[in-house]
């Protein structure tokens, strides 16, 4: 979605002395571009999240541009929404599964296909903070539970309260019919899912949830599974997801679009084929939603999604925007 031109050994350009759009009108100019213009240079640094989080970008883009790695600026854009308490989907704040306990999951993989994950871990306030000490300093990839949580505080992180006043007047309020009947993008598929390359080209992800409001006790979707909620291939690209977790899983989604990617799909093409395979195997079924986000090694976009409604924040030399995506299921 993003293509720009880069002008790349011009003495013009390296001086400062014109603009990026400027730059790439020049193009045709046969004097500059004879030697000049590059249209193969990658699209770097650059960081994209699921939905409309811009703090997490803001905050990813902060670390990229400053030199950090694209790891250090996909943990620290998904903390962001883990500590805000206002963000009934992530972390602090998340809903409670339907006996009243927030349980988190998440992951986080890095340019060498290093990952950690922790699934249905209570009590801590940074799941993705805990799945990289998992990845760096366990030999596993996924801690779950009681596990996960002993864990987190030999590495010295706090027992915190996430439930909030907010969420447990909501849970107190869903109890009396407990009815679950997820509302399409409202009601509980905000998990972020972030990606990032940074400035040495080097891709990495994130994904961190509170799930599926009032889910059974226990329940753990696509979010901390590595393949289908995120993956990640340096040589390739990064892709993540939101929304009903078993089907991803089904399909081991975010794998799968890396994959097509690898066969010359572009990030948008692979995100619609992803979308277009669950579809197929849910013929009779418009009520769920599902989004995909990919970027690939030249620091391309896409998104696809199957209802209306989504969107994907995106961070890089074009600027902070929140892009429309398109869906399967139209209006
Ligand atoms: N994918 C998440 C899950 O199934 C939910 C979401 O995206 O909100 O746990």
């Amino acid at each position: 979605m993003q293509r720009r031109n880069f002008l790349k050994n011009s003495s013009v350009a390296a001086a400062g002395l014109i603009s990026t759009p400027l730059m790439a009108s020049c193009k045709n100019n046969t004097e500059l571009n004879s030697k000049a213009v590059d249209t193969t240079e990658p699209i770097i640094p650059v960081t994209i999240c699921t939905w409309n989080f811009k703090n997490a970008t803001a905050k990813a883009w902060e670390v990229l541009e400053s030199g950090g790695s694209s790891l250090n600026a996909v943990q620290q854009g998904a903390m962001i929404e883990e500590a805000d308490v206002n963000n009934q989907t992530v972390g602090i704040g998340g809903r409670p599964d339907r006996e009243g306990n927030v349980t988190l999951d998440a992951c986080i993989m890095d340019k060498d296909g290093n990952c950690g994950a922790v699934l249905c871990m209570q009590n801590i306030a940074s799941p993705v903070s805990v799945a990289r000490k998992v990845m760096e300093d366990t030999p596993h990839v996924m801690l779950a539970g009681k596990g996960a949580e002993k864990f987190a505080y030999e590495k010295g992180f706090e027992k915190t309260n996430l439930l909030t006043e907010q969420s447990r007047k909501e849970w107190v309020e869903w109890k009396k019919t407990s009815e679950y009947k997820p509302i399409i993008n409202i009601e509980n598929h905000d998990t972020i899912g972030i990606l990032a390359i940074d400035k040495n080209g080097d891709i990495a992800g994130a994904c961190t949830t509170s799930g599926m409001g009032y889910k059974y006790a226990g329940r753990v979707g696509d979010s901390p599974i590595i393949g289908a909620g995120l993956f990640v291939d340096n040589e390739i690209g990064a892709a993540t997801a939101t929304g009903v977790g078993e089907e991803v899983v089904r399909t081991v989604g975010s794998f799968l679009i890396v994959e097509l990617m690898r066969q010359g799909k572009s990030p948008q093409e692979a995100c619609e084929e992803g979308v277009k395979r669950i579809m197929a195997k849910n013929k009779d079924r418009t009520d769920f939603q599902i989004g995909f986000i990919a970027v690939n090694k030249k620091g391309e976009t896409g998104a696809y999604c199957i209802q209306p409604g989504f969107t994907y924040r995106s961070y890089s030399n074009d600027g902070h925007m929140n892009n429309p995506v398109d869906s399967f299921l139209k209006a």
